[in-house]
Parts: structure tokens; C-alpha cells; sequence
């Protein structure tokens, strides 16, 4: 198993002008080797951000992947696109896609399927909603998300790619799960993954993580990093992110 991985996800934020500036303030930092620091840019920013993080210890991403590698699909983009602009990474089954293209668990496994094909790592993104958690669904929930993913394409991307946990009411909340409910669950993702052969698994976990919070999160024996969305968007905030999971 690699060491921590951090990720921004900047959802549909930023402009041309911000984007420079992160990516300067990415070029003056000095990232420890053993954090993976990976970026999810809007797509239009993703050249950009490639062009700008160049021999930099930063790996770039996609939000979202078309299914298909190629076809009449208005407004999508495939794998092989991503991989074109510098793109190494896509996230699958973000809980504002599920919830907002009514992404399901077949979409979501086709979506890491066509990433893996595409020669890009997938970042899986699971997690309950807050009725589910009451209704105390919460592992029925995950064990389903990811077994859909691994009934379809394996464990083997598992090694290389990642895992985020993301309950849905901590995203974009200002919540975050307590650690200890964070490493209930992460330890349920390693131990359902080794129980399908997967042993080096990466489980990050998101939902309103800052830099007042992350070290205490990423302390859990599970818990290897964070996708980190709104605190992101500010270097100077993402860097001490990352500096907490080193
Ligand atoms: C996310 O978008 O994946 C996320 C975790 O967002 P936030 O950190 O803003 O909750």
C-alpha cells in the first residue's frame, strides 16, 4: 500500500485567475514525498492546472468520465480525453452526482470501468445519507455501493486507485463524522475489501474536512488521507491538509 493521498475536489468553483494562483502556491510548497497530493480542477481548468503543476508532486484529475470511450454524447468527456489533458485520476460516484444526475451503482461501475480503460486510477466515492445512518443502514449502504464497483471490475484497481468514504451529510456541511464513527466505517471498507482479495486498499475519508480537523481524522489506523472539498479551494488551507496527513 502506497502512503497518504490527499485530494481537492473543487467542484464547479474557481476561475482561470484562481486556478493560477493555486498552482503557484502549489509550486512554492514543499510537499513531503509520502502524501499523494491529487487535484479534481473543473474540467475546463484541467489543462491549465496540467500546464501549470508540471514537474510538480501533483496529480490531476476529473470530477466525472463519460461511460463510453467515445460517441454521440453532448457535454460528456471520455477517459481517454482526461488522459490526453494530464489527467491521472477520476472520481466516480460522488455523492452530487448521485444525488443530482442520478448517477446509480451500474452507472458508477461503468464510470470506474471506463477510467480503468482509460489508464486513469479511480477514486470511488461512497457514503450514506443521514436517514439512511438514523435508520441505521449506514454499512448495508457502503457494502452495496462497493460491491456493485468490485462485481464489475475487480479489486485489482484497488491498489492503485482509492476509496472515499463520504457520508452525504457531512459533505459541504460544516459537519464532519467524529473520528471515531469515520473509523468504524473505514475499517468495515478494509476488512470488506480483504475479504475479496483486495489488501492494499487506500480508504480515504471525506466531508467537511479543514485544517482544524484533518490531523485528528487522518490519526485513525484506517483512515489513509481525505478528499477535501470547500477547504480545497484555498492553498494555503489544502496545504496544511496535506502537511496534517504527512
Ligand atoms: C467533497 O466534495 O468530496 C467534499 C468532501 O466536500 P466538502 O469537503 O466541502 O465537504
Amino acid at each position: 500500500m502506497g502512503g497518504a493521498i490527499v485530494a481537492g475536489n473543487w467542484k464547479m468553483h474557481g476561475t482561470k485567475q484562481r486556478a493560477l494562483r493555486f498552482c503557484q502556491a502549489l509550486g512554492r510548497a514543499d510537499i513531503r514525498a509520502e502524501v499523494e497530493v491529487v487535484v479534481f480542477p473543473p474540467m475546463a481548468y484541467l489543462s491549465l492546472f496540467a500546464a501549470a503543476t508540471g514537474g510538480l508532486a501533483v496529480e490531476l484529475g476529473a470530477q466525472d468520465l463519460h461511460p463510453l470511450p467515445e460517441g454521440p454524447r453532448t457535454g460528456d468527456i471520455s477517459g481517454a480525453m482526461i488522459a490526453e489533458l494530464g489527467g491521472r485520476w477520476a472520481l466516480a460516484g460522488h455523492s452530487e452526482r448521485r444525488i443530482h444526475h442520478g448517477e446509480d451503482d451500474a452507472l458508477v461501475a461503468a464510470k470506474v470501468g471506463a477510467a480503468l480503460a482509460a489508464g486513469l486510477k479511480p477514486m470511488l466515492c461512497v457514503g450514506e445519507t443521514l436517514e439512511q445512518r438514523q435508520a441505521n443502514q449506514a454499512e448495508a449502504v457502503v457494502a452495496r455501493q462497493l460491491r456493485a464497483v468490485l462485481d464489475a471490475v475487480g479489486v485489482a484497481w484497488l491498489s492503485q486507485g482509492a476509496i472515499a468514504y463520504e457520508p452525504v451529510w457531512a459533505i459541504g456541511a460544516g459537519v464532519t463524522a467524529a473520528p471515531g464513527q469515520a473509523e468504524a466505517m473505514h475499517g468495515m471498507i478494509r476488512e470488506w475489501a480483504a475479504s475479496q482479495g483486495a489488501q492494499a486498499v487506500r480508504v480515504l475519508y471525506g466531508g467537511s474536512v479543514n485544517q482544524e480537523n484533518a490531523a485528528e481524522l487522518f490519526s485513525q489506523p484506517n483512515i489513509n488521507g481525505g478528499l477535501v472539498g470547500g477547504a480545497s479551494l484555498d492553498a494555503g488551507s489544502f496545504l496544511a491538509i496535506v502537511a496534517a496527513a504527512g
